[in-house]
């Protein structure tokens, strides 16, 4: 019998565990590897096995060093181009591909200059680091808002964007340059984290042809392999990319309930080069971020509910779980969301109200 296909992980958070979970049906064996705590072991890698990341930066370690310098790193070169978001905005105007309009903050640059070109509101992102909102910082005119010392060099500047929603679109390339997309997913952002998201919507629809060209161009571009994520603001008709992801995403998480092969079994499959289709759509789904709350089995009792608990320590704002709610009709989907307002605290009324009141089925 030939051995196990065996992926190795770069980062072993819920991703990670994710997508050893959607190897099990194919017999590929996933192997997320902790690489934030130092250690001397070294790893069995075979020639063959295959290096994926679970997130676009790591520590240099001997471990780290010896997973990025496989031969079969896959999309080795991309992690660093996308992790620094200098690079990545650069890489969307190199492409032509819509985004907030930007620059770098370096020790030239006036905070006059930039609201004279960007107006009286100025987002300035952290080029490393940032995640759920954090590593960012607003500059307000009439506030007076300074440019701090220690931000030059290591931020972008980004034009406010008046928009009227967040979308994303995840979407695969295969080892021969196929593409294939997910219907684009609405997002709710709360104080810059993921609280939940909805696919498909028959209205975004007309959205989607350009969602996949915008995700296609990138892909080619960077002569990727697997799943990647784009992050867009909807503008009225079009989009605008706000950033990117090399690896599976928050807002593909409704894949694992709502379709015939999700996000995670996509980029394994991509990633071995396994046969790939277009990725059907059994029904539509929302999804409900679990944030810095404790477990409540009582999720468990709705009809339509898959829980994921990450079983990490729970704490103020970390992401420890998702509920996939599917939607074989809207009363039932109606009376989960009416018990999660009973049962969840005050940060969830908003969004449970917005999942209601975007759902259009
Ligand atoms: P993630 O956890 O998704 O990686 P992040 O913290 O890295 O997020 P962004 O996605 O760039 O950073 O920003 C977080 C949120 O901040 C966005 O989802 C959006 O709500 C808001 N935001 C970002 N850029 C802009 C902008 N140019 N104008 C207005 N709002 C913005
Ligand atoms: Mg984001």
């Amino acid at each position: 019998m030939a051995s196990k296909q065996k992926v190795w992980v770069l980062g072993n958070g819920q991703l990670g565990a994710m997508l050893s979970h959607a190897g099990q049906p194919l017999a590929i064996e996933v192997l997320p590897v902790d690489i934030m705590t130092p250690t001397d072991v070294k790893l069995l890698l075979a020639d063959d096995d295959i290096i994926t990341a679970e997130r676009e930066q790591w520590p240099e370690s001997a471990l780290s060093l010896q997973l990025s310098s496989h031969r079969n790193f896959i999309n080795g070169p991309v992690f660093g181009r996308l992790a620094d978001r200098y690079s990545q905005k650069s890489l969307l105007d190199e492409l032509k591909v819509a985004t907030a309009p930007w620059e770098l903050v370096d020790d030239n640059t006036d905070v006059n200059a930039l609201y004279a070109k960007y107006g009286e509101r100025v987002l300035m992102k952290r080029r490393t680091g940032g995640y759920d909102g954090k590593g960012q910082h607003w500059l307000k005119q009439a506030e007076n808002g300074q440019i701090p010392a220690d931000w030059r060099n290591l931020a972008i500047a980004e034009q406010a964007i008046d928009f009227d929603e967040e979308v994303s679109v995840v979407g695969v390339r295969t080892h021969s340059g196929e593409c294939f997309f997910y219907p684009l997913t609405l997002n709710l952002h709360q104080d810059g984290i993921l609280m939940a998201s909805i696919s498909p919507l028959p209205r975004l629809a007309p959205l989607q042809d350009e969602a996949n060209a915008m995700l296609g161009t990138i892909m080619h571009g960077l002569n990727y392999v697997g799943v990647m994520a784009m992050e867009c603001f909807r503008v009225g008709e079009h989009l605008l990319v706000n950033e990117l992801a090399p690896r599976v995403h928050n807002s593909g998480h409704w894949t694992q309930a709502g379709t015939h092969m999700d996000q995670f079994q996509l980029h394994l499959r991509a990633l071995c080069n396994l046969p790939i289709q277009q990725p059907q759509v059994n029904f539509p789904c929302v999804m409900v971020n679990l944030i810095g709350i404790d477990k409540d089995d009582r999720w468990l009792s709705l009809p339509n509910a898959e829980l994921f608990w990450y079983d990490k320590e729970v704490r103020p704002g970390r992401k420890v779980g998702h509920l996939n709610l599917s939607v074989h009709n809207t009363a039932m989907l109606e009376d989960s969301v009416a018990k999660l307002k009973s049962w969840m605290p005050l940060q969830y009324q908003a969004p449970l109200e917005w999942i209601l009141r975007s759902s259009e089925f």
